[in-house]
């Protein structure tokens, strides 16, 4: 079994219930269980990707994100696969209904090892600096050594808050 550490996104018109969901269906990943998740956590539209941005409105919806440690049989490749069926599954939904994001679904970490392929790397690269991955992943596993960038600890000193805030429901 390894631990992995998979950041969760959404921007969905209701991206909180959009996270929580997937959450929970984690555990209905292949050989794999959920040992614990973050709070949600909030990021102001301004966050957003700059095509949100573009569309110049102030009501945008805010980007909830949230880390959960999974313990997992699945190999990274595996993992990856069943976290984008997961996402297929809600992009079905957005399809039908709503606007751009609905769920990523990322691998942060995965055992403290290095994966460079074509479609993985591991840590993700984005993982170094965003304060939306840095922040709830401290709240669930503070200790933690980033494979080739030392302590979370040290990231997480060197990266703003900024707008980012916790939800407490
Ligand atoms: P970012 O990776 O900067 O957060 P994104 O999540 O919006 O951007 P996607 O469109 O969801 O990017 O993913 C594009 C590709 O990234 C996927 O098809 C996948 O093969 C690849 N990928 C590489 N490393 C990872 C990783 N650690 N976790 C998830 N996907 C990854
Ligand atoms: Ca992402
Ligand atoms: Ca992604």
């Amino acid at each position: 079994m390894a631990i992995a550490y998979i950041g969760i996104g959404s921007n969905l018109a209701d991206p909180q219930s959009q996270v929580r969901q997937a959450i929970e269906e984690r555990g209905d990943l292949l050989q794999t269980t959920c040992l614990r998740h973050s709070s949600l956590y909030r990021s102001a539209p301004m966050m957003l990707k700059s095509r949100v941005l573009e569309a110049g409105s102030e009501d945008q919806p805010d980007y909830i994100n949230a880390v959960a440690e999974l313990d997992t049989a699945l190999n990274p490749q595996d993992l990856l696969r069943e976290l984008q069926h997961l996402e297929a599954l809600h992009e079905r939904i957005r399809a039908e209904r709503w606007g751009p994001r609905t769920l990523d679904l990322d691998i942060l970490l995965y055992d403290g090892r290095i994966i460079e392929s074509p479609e993985l790397t591991v840590p993700h690269p984005g993982l170094y600096e965003r304060n939306f991955v840095l922040y709830p992943l401290a709240e669930i596993a503070s200790d933690l050594d980033i494979p080739g960038a030392g302590l979370l600890s040290e990231l997480l000193g060197r990266c703003e808050r900024g707008s980012l805030e916790k939800l407490t429901h």
